[in-house]
């Protein structure tokens, strides 16, 4: 351990304003998604009769089960389905960054994570206020409720990819139900009902209480994010020769990792948010780092990273085509008038029928 003699001052600037500048981009393009899908839906509603609103394709970002099933097309068939291809895009351009930067989509970009996040961090004020200490989960309940979401993402990879025919999956994708998916979902929302209100109310509440709740617990994309960030080529390493053990670091985590006792934080947890690098007082001391080659990655290159690889797939799905869908207006407007007779799936004996149906039509 250091001693307080020797102590070089970390004088490296933290960036987690950047973060949040970042995550509040994120969230008005959200709303802008939101406000222009609003209006493509205002023209659906009028049956065609008031001014086209081109449906936003950044809407499919919402979409991620149909964006599973889309990728997995892609490795069947080699090409990108043409219902949702900006989903499929923006699925592989979050992976990709999950893949070299970690779980950074929760802490840098998801919208969700941010409501999130700003709801622990009210609750963190009112805690400390009150009992002068975060509130954390009993050891015994918070490794069984960690597992749900792996359950839940369980669920769907069975339902797709074990359980679905090569057929099915494109009966499925080509199928109404995936076409107007979301503008179901829109409804789903628009029409809230009762319990689904009451679900996100007390969703809000466990927020405050216990910190990233949704997130820790429940979210099967963040099951899904946490275990591709376990291969990403980069991790947080401590120095334990010039650590002094001041523990900022492991209070300042939100995902409760103890990285003042780790020397390599290798968690499914950790969302690379960098909040424990910025605390730490000791220069060259907790860094994120090449697992190949120990070279120290510095912070400017994980802003410019995480934007560049979103703006570079994105970009590359545009410039080839792959955003807009080809489904006409006359479909929708079509799909629309009869939404409320098509097929649904929510569960995995819906996924067999969906298989039989698919075989039979073929
Ligand atoms: S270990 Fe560090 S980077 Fe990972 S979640 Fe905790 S504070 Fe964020
Ligand atoms: S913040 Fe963590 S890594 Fe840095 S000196 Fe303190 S205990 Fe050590």
């Amino acid at each position: 351990m250091n001693t307080k003699k020797n102590i070089v001052k970390n004088s490296e600037k933290s960036i987690q304003k950047h973060r949040m500048y970042i995550q509040l981009f994120f969230v008005l393009v959200v709303l802008w998604i939101g406000i222009d899908f609003y209006l493509f839906t205002t023209y659906l509603e009028s049956a065609g009769t008031t001014q086209f609103f081109e449906r936003p394709p950044g809407v499919e970002a919402f979409l991620p089960i149909s964006s599973m099933m889309s990728l997995y097309y892609f490795f069947l068939s080699g090409n990108i389905h043409h219902v949702h291809p900006a989903g499929f895009i923006i699925f592989v351009a979050i992976l990709s960054v999950s893949f070299i930067f970690g779980k950074s989509f929760c802490s840098w970009t998801c919208p969700i994570g941010f409501i999130s996040e700003s709801l622990g961090d009210l609750g963190e004020k009112i805690q400390k206020k009150l009992f002068k200490k975060r509130i954390q989960m009993p050891r015994i309940l918070d490794y069984p409720l960690r597992s749900l979401k792996y359950l839940l993402l369980g669920f769907f990879v069975n339902s797709i990819f074990l359980s679905m025919t090569a057929i099915a999956l494109k009966y499925f994708l080509d199928s109404p139900y995936n076409i107007i998916s979301d503008v179901k979902m829109y409804y789903f929302f628009a029409n809230i009902s009762k319990f689904s209100l009451i679900v996100i109310a007390v969703l809000i509440i466990l927020s405050v209480v216990f910190r990233n709740f949704w997130c820790r617990y429940l979210c099967p994309y963040g099951a899904l994010l946490g275990f591709f960030s376990l291969l990403s080529p980069l991790k947080i390493k401590r120095n334990k020769e010039s650590c002094i053990d001041c523990n900022l670091c492991a209070k300042a985590c939100p995902s409760f990792i103890k990285v003042d006792k780790i020397n390599i934080v290798i968690s499914d947890e950790c969302s690379t948010c960098m909040s424990c690098v910025d605390v730490c007082p000791v220069e060259n001391t907790l860094e994120l780092y090449t697992v190949v080659g120990e070279k120290r990655v510095s912070k400017k290159i994980i802003v410019a990273g995480i934007i560049g690889i979103y703006f570079v797939i994105l970009s590359i799905g545009m410039i080839s085509g792959n955003w807009q869908n080809d489904v006409k207006k006359e479909e929708y407007l079509h799909l629309f008038k009869n939404k409320n007779s098509i097929d649904h799936i929510k569960n995995s004996s819906d996924v067999q029928k969906f298989n039989r149906k698919a075989a039979k039509s073929n």
